[in-house]
């Protein structure tokens, strides 16, 4: 070992034992031996032996004055990362605390980290603190990576910007959480050399020419305070500084403000020692100096959430410029300084093993919950979701983060992340090993779920097993849904198979000037609703076909009907194996009446394209084309695209719209892809009846992958009618997507 590194480390060692006399010592030592040990072969990338590090970051924990543990943790925090040392050994060497820490610290360690949205972030900061547990876990990283932002210039340029940006978004600010002011500071500094050098550098520069003249500024109040204090006898100490760099920095830029404009750029600070003492500091500042009206804050009466405690004022001195008074007692300043961590402190007679166990956060829920503004509640809520971890935080495989309530299990975590993932689960990772569905997962768990094509949706025990009510109301919709579209399939073909015993035929009964009759005597809003009630039992389809016959008789409409069924023989049952329809030619567009205006005229002969099959309500262009009238495209055809267009047809492509009147049906073509699966063509004829559209031919064909894509042309009306369908052959299980074909 080298001397240098010794020697640093006895200073150390002098400092704990300065504030911790009970410090155990031999065990520090232990320790600190072990870790030189286990890195023996390592180097920092300065060059310097690894053991530097973890003693740089014990030093830092030291400032903090933490306990022993918290010391001995620091010096080994790195050796399960990047030695061969285990938890085991760790845990039989200094104990099963130390092993604890060493092991949060490396969990923390490998949290992958990726710039993201502000609620991902937030997402992230609570996920870390959840999984830290205990709180030193937090403290000991934070310091970890004070110690890696202070030695940053030996990384790449990428590498320096990556840290730099992973600090400021996601260090700083539980740094700041935990009120631990003076490192949130260094972190924010240090980090905005690496972000915006230029920005950085022009600030401590213009601070730089400054420098006299605030030094000057500020010893002459300093004076001022210190005599008048002296005058009342009030013994004080009286500190002044310019503000952090960052936080002029992001005053500048979001204020877009010159260091001139800057309303605080100076802050001093009176520290008492006791409470009453502040109150009457106050009085003499605001003797001295003229205070500005509404910045008095008093933030021992009402903390900060993050338990600071301040009298804080603006005056004027008599130069015109305004500073900033902060007045607190010694306690105070070391909250502020250290924040949570002061209250870590080492403290004589203090049992190690309820440092970091739940009794330990009860001062933080007494202290927070008799706070009442709303920064507090709000720090109360947040604070006991970090620390009482009521949820969970978990990983998708790409790095999101999924919030979870405790307890949760990976049926919770395929549900968070979509319905249609949950129904197809079949299995779940947990940081690449297969789990139970019913195993709880812990903040930081990667979490991967399996899903297949053919599974059949969730199990009844599911409901059971889900924590989250979101995860549960997917389920129980899913059942819903699924038994309905289930119900209305077997309540329709036994309904259709009764109809035609009793001689009527679907177009019979479903005539717009009889259906609403006929459903009304039937008590049902819908024909979906009166096959589901068959479907599931609670209408016989005999029953329902007798109701029916009454009324059509009364509507003397049974005649008619019955000739009618048996002039077309059978209504159209779509199956696989007769896909094409026969084609009612009864009602159809002729040529001059085809709805559509060329150029103001009407009566031209007109056709629709085939690739496009454009429906009124559709934006269209014609073509001219040589002999055959002219051809309706939508404009948004791949064959009407202006880079399609010859330059020497450029004058057959015409303006078309679509007449007023809407008497006729269209031909269009709409292609749905989907899994593949028993029933899926007989499904998509269904819903395509349920909508009143005529089909004029259906296909489906299997695709290699366990897809199939199903055909349909139609006739509709325009354009609404057709999102209509679209809308409704989109909510079939298993079509994920349907669009209009083209070509
Ligand atoms: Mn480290």
């Amino acid at each position: 070992m080298e001397e240098a590194v010794l020697n640093r480390y006895l200073v150390l060692e002098e400092r704990i034992r300065h504030y911790n006399p009970s410090a155990e010592l031999s065990r520090l030592r232990t320790a600190f031996e072990y870790a030189d040990n286990a890195h023996a072969q390592q180097t920092r990338k300065d060059g310097s032996p690894f053991i530097t590090h973890p003693l740089a970051v014990a030093e830092i924990v030291a400032d903090l004055e933490l306990d022993t543990d918290s010391i001995i943790a620091a010096l080994l925090h790195d050796c399960i990362e990047d030695t061969g040392a285990t938890h085991e050994e760790i845990a039989k060497l200094f104990g099963g605390t130390v092993a604890e820490l060493v092991e949060g610290v490396t969990k923390l360690t490998r949290v992958q980290y990726t710039s993201k949205e502000e609620e991902q972030m937030e997402n992230l900061r609570k996920m870390l603190i959840a999984m830290a547990r205990d709180i030193r876990v937090i403290l000991i990283k934070i310091c970890d990576r004070l110690h890696n932002m202070r030695t940053l210039m030996y990384h790449s340029p990428r590498k320096q910007k990556e840290i730099a940006l992973e600090t400021m978004e996601i260090y700083g600010p539980i740094a700041h959480r935990l009120g631990m002011q003076k490192v949130k500071w260094e972190l924010e500094d240090l980090a905005l050399q690496y972000l915006d050098p230029v920005g950085y550098r022009d600030i401590e520069q213009e601070l730089e020419a400054r420098a006299s003249r605030h030094d000057e500024f500020m010893s002459s109040i300093q004076r001022k305070i210190e005599a008048r204090l002296k005058e009342d006898g009030v013994s004080a100490t009286v500190v002044g500084r310019v503000k952090h760099t960052y936080s002029i920095y992001r005053k500048m830029y979001s204020q877009n403000k010159t260091l001139d404009e800057i309303f605080d750029l100076y802050a001093f600070r009176v520290i008492v020692d006791d409470i009453s003492a502040c109150y009457n500091v106050l009085g003499c500042i605001h003797d001295l100096f003229r205070p500005v009206i509404g910045r008095f804050k008093d933030y021992i009466g009402t903390p900060k959430p993050n338990l600071y405690q301040s009298l804080h004022t603006t005056v004027i001195g008599r130069e015109g410029l305004p500073f900033e008074v902060q007045i607190r007692t010694w306690d105070m300043h070391h909250t502020a300084e250290y924040g949570v961590a002061a209250h870590w402190k080492y403290k004589q007679g203090m049992a190690n093993n309820t440092l970091g166990s739940e009794t330990t956060f009860e001062w933080i829920r007494k202290l927070l919950e008799s706070q009442q503004d709303t920064d507090a509640e709000e720090f109360v809520r947040t604070m006991k979701v970090d620390l009482f971890s009521d949820e969970v935080f978990v990983f998708t495989p790409r790095g999101d983060v999924i919030n979870l309530p405790s307890g949760a299990t990976p049926i919770d975590f395929a549900y968070n992340i979509h319905s249609a993932v949950g129904n197809h689960m079949t299995g779940a990772k947990v940081n690449g090993r297969i789990v139970t569905f019913d195993s709880q997962l812990k903040s930081g768990d990667i979490v991967e779920v399996i899903t297949s094509k053919s599974a059949h949706g969730p199990s009844r025990d599911w409901i059971k097993i889900a924590k989250s009510n979101e995860a549960r109301n997917k389920i129980r919709q899913w059942f819903k849904k699924e038994r309905r579209e289930e119900n209305i399939a077997t309540g329709r073909s036994s309904f259709e198979s009764e109809l035609k015993h009793a001689g009527l035929t679907m177009s019979a009964i479903t005539a717009e000037e009889v259906l609403p009759g006929l459903l009304k005597k039937v008590s049902f809003g819908s024909l979906d609703e009166l096959y589901a009630a068959i479907g599931y039992g609670g209408m016989s389809a005999q029953k329902a076909v007798n109701r029916i016959r009454e009324e059509m008789t009364r509507l003397g409409r049974v005649e008619k009907a019955a000739e009618k069924a048996a002039a077309l023989a059978a209504e159209p049952v779509i199956t696989l194996s007769n896909p094409a329809i026969p084609k009612d030619t009864s009602k159809k567009s002729k040529s001059g009446d085809s709805g559509i205006v060329v150029e103001g005229m009407t009566g031209c002969l007109v056709k629709f394209a085939k690739c496009c099959t454009p429906v009124p309500g559709d934006q269209v262009i014609g073509f001219i084309t040589r002999g055959y009238g002219i051809s309706v495209h939508r404009a948004d055809c791949p064959n009407a695209a202006p880079e399609r267009q010859k330059p020497e047809e450029a004058g057959r492509w015409i303006h078309v719209s679509w007449a007023q009147e809407e008497h006729v049906t269209y031909k269009t073509a709409l292609e749905l892809s989907g899994k593949d699966r028993d029933g899926l063509a007989l499904d998509v004829a269904m819903a395509l009846a349920t909508q009143k559209v005529k089909v004029t031919a259906l296909s489906a064909r299997s695709q290699p992958d366990g897809y199939a894509i199903v055909s349909v042309e139609l006739e509709v009306k325009d354009r609404a009618q057709l999102s209509g369908v679209i809308n409704r052959l989109n909510q079939i299980p298993g079509i994920f997507l349907v669009k209009r074909a083209t070509g």
